[in-house]
């Protein structure tokens, strides 16, 4: 897709020239030739069309039936993660030649979306797998850190992102977490608080510092296996997405061989905000698929439902309703596929993916709060499915930067333009 419209901007630039050179005649020639090779944002690849079609059957046929027993037992079957290396959905934009599917970044947006219209904990298990931990070793790993991790990654091993402490969360370089350098080896001691994936993962990207008297600028990335001593101290019990794993971790004298630093010593505070900014635009793709998801489910109960003789849906006064949740989904998706094709088309994006993030997560919370407004006393019970999605809504404010984090980020960036 970037290289597809590399070449439309080839041929706006062809297609604007003789206008300015020739007058209105050829100008109104050249509009139609400019208007011809503009791509709305829902013009997708093949693949990424083949892609989003597989994984909402997936999602339907394997996910679906379980999603209610994984709520309330806190736990995802072992046969969805199964089911995702199958699919080949935990390596979407890992090479084909080290077992992953090739895929654009925009297919693994549209992945994670398909996943959160029926459940926010696969969604966000197999975005983490992608957006996080693929994407920090596809892009500062060696070549032998690739061949092993990234292809195990993308055939059967659940990988986790370790940055969040409990006293360094949206400041998150405040870590304390220690690496010493030991001959060719690393020693790290401390802990990991909120990480998702943990419980099932055997591959760590854990942010350390090696020299704290740096400051940030000690923070470095370790890829950690768990059979190198990683231990679970706590796995949290959550409002939302109760199946996705979080957990405390520790890590008590636990010896990473220097072959395991991830990119180069000291760059581990770069590497954390890069790859947050790209995580940004997968966990709104969450959100809208949160949103959509709740509107599916509410929808078709809502023209079944009669009272006063008439379906629920058909009163004006609920449609109206419908239209304002329909249009700023609309408008959450548009903003999040915009900043996956900047991103693709490395164009700065970081404004768009946290205005993407904050807004998806604000319009995920309303239309699940909505859904269940609209399907009455029903949408209030355990057995339909609605307040599971506006329970799981709330996470969208808080992980990958807060809400406040993200209008900072935003803040800042506007700010460039003024002064
Ligand atoms: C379910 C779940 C899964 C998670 N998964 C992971 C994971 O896989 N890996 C990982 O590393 N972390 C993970 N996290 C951690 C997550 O990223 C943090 O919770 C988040 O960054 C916020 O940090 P905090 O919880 O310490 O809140 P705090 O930083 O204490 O923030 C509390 C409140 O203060 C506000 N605030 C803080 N600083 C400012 C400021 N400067 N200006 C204005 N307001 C501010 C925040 O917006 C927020 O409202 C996860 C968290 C949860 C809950």
């Amino acid at each position: 897709m970037a290289s597809a419209l590399r070449f439309n901007a080839a041929k706006i630039a062809r297609a604007a020239k003789p206008a300015r050179i020739a007058g209105v005649r050829n100008f109104s020639r050249s509009a139609v030739a400019l208007e011809r090779s503009v791509s709305s944002l829902y013009t997708f690849t093949e693949e990424e069309e083949m892609m989003r079609e597989a994984v909402a059957k997936f999602a339907r046929e394997q996910v679906k039936p379980k999603v209610h027993e994984m709520d309330e037992k806190e736990m995802m079957d072992k046969s969805v993660f199964t089911g995702l290396f199958e699919q080949g959905l935990m390596g979407v934009e890992t090479p084909a030649e080290l077992g992953g599917t090739g895929g654009s970044f925009m297919s693994a947006i549209l992945v994670v979306e398909e996943l959160a219209k029926v459940d926010a904990s696969v969604s966000v298990a197999c975005d983490v797998q992608n957006t996080l931990v693929n994407t920090l070793v596809r892009t500062y790993g060696t070549d032998a850190q690739k061949e092993n991790y990234l292809t195990r990654l993308a055939t059967d091993t659940v990988g986790c992102f370790c940055l969040s402490e409990a006293e360094s969360g949206s400041d998150a370089f405040a870590l304390k977490t220690v690496a010493k350098k030991d001959g060719n080896k690393y020693i790290l001691n401390g802990s990991k608080m909120w990480i998702t994936n943990s419980y099932e993962a055997d591959i760590f990207l854990v942010f350390a510092n090696v020299a704290p008297e740096k400051g940030y600028k000690g923070i470095t990335c370790f890829i950690v296996e768990k059979n190198m001593g990683v231990k679970i101290a706590k796995k949290e019990i959550k409002l939302g997405i109760r199946a996705s794993s979080t957990c405390v971790l520790s890590f008590d004298d636990v010896e990473v061989p220097a072959e395991n630093v991830l990119g180069e010593v000291g760059k581990g505070y770069k590497y954390a905000i890069e790859i947050l900014n790209e995580g940004r635009v997968g966990i709104a793709a969450q959100m809208i698929g949160i949103a959509q998801g709740a509107v599916d489910e509410a929808l078709p109960y809502m023209y079944q439902r009669k009272q006063f003789g008439t379906p629920i849906a058909e009163f004006q006064g609920v449609q109206h309703q419908v239209a304002q949740i329909a249009t700023e989904i609309e408008a959450a998706r548009l903003l999040t596929y915009n900043a996956a094709r900047l991103k693709e088309e490395g164009r700065s994006f970081v404004k768009e993916a946290a205005m993407a993030k904050l807004y998806a997560s604000q319009i995920a919370e309303k239309a699940a709060s909505k859904a269940i407004e609209w399907a009455g006393g029903v949408g209030f019970t355990r057995e339909f499915p609605l307040e599971k999605f506006y329970r799981d809504a709330k996470i969208g404010a808080i992980y990958e930067g807060t809400s406040n984090i993200q209008l900072q980020t935003i803040a800042k960036l506007l700010k460039q333009n003024y002064v």
